[in-house]
């Protein structure tokens, strides 16, 4: 999933600072999971800008934000209140804040979140980064254990001198991605074989942005 965190509330309300009316986009996606752009935050948004004499003409929670034809239907049914707005607030990722963007391109549009990183919630309201989408997955080469993500120099021969007790040496609360990696290869029965692999250099063009995928015709860019 995509986390999202609120940005200040300072920050919005300064890039809204000309407009009164405003309607507000959730996503009952990730942004609902992270708790900065479901039904409660809208309410909860709606009633911080009223008190800030905004009138809030409207406020949907999309099903996906990021799917922008999926979006524009559901969005068919707020047409009025989308045109009495002088801009959209979109609580949302910067994906489902740039759907907005697309849907409307006479309105400003604004996020009122910072997107942080893909990963995992692992309990209540705590997230986890596990992939940089680096285009060229080597999870199964590593026990599923990702170390251009969880090793903060992403190396791919671990671990470096820098590793204490099993810790990372940017912090003794980070567990060393590369021995992480070691003691599950360990359990899973393929630490031969691991020691017999070697690593070849990442295709960062892989990483190329913007990058394109159309599953169709399995086109790709780059
Ligand atoms: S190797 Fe790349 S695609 Fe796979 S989990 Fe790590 S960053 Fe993501
Ligand atoms: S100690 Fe481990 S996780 Fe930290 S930078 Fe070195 S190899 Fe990466």
């Amino acid at each position: 999933m995509i986390i999202t965190k609120k940005r200040d509330m300072d920050a919005i309300l300064d890039n809204i600072r000309n407009y009164r009316h405003v309607f507000l986009l959730g996503c009952s996606e990730c942004a609902t999971l992270c708790a900065t752009g479901g039904a409660e935050q809208l309410e909860e948004m709606k009633t911080l800008l009223t008190a800030q004499g905004k009138e809030v003409t409207g406020m949907f929670v999309a099903k996906t934000g990021c799917q922008v034809l999926g979006t524009k239907v559901e969005l068919r049914q707020h047409a009025e209140a989308i045109n009495a707005a002088d801009c959209i607030l979109a609580m949302a990722c910067g994906a489902g804040t740039q759907t907005a963007v697309e849907l409307f391109e006479d309105k400003p549009v604004y996020t009122v979140n910072d997107t942080l990183f893909l990963g995992n919630m692992t309990r209540l309201q705590q997230f986890h980064e596990r992939c940089s989408q680096c285009g060229e997955c080597i999870l199964d080469k590593t026990g599923g254990i990702c170390p251009v993500t969880a090793c903060p120099k992403g190396i791919l021969v671990g671990p470096c001198g820098g590793c204490k007790d099993g810790k990372c040496e940017v912090s003794p609360d980070v567990p060393c991605a590369w021995v992480k990696i070691y003691e599950r290869m360990k359990r899973i029965d393929q630490l031969q074989e691991f020691c017999n692999t070697i690593l070849p250099p990442k295709d960062w063009s892989k990483n190329t942005k913007p990058r394109i995928r159309n599953a169709k015709e399995t086109k790709e860019s780059p």
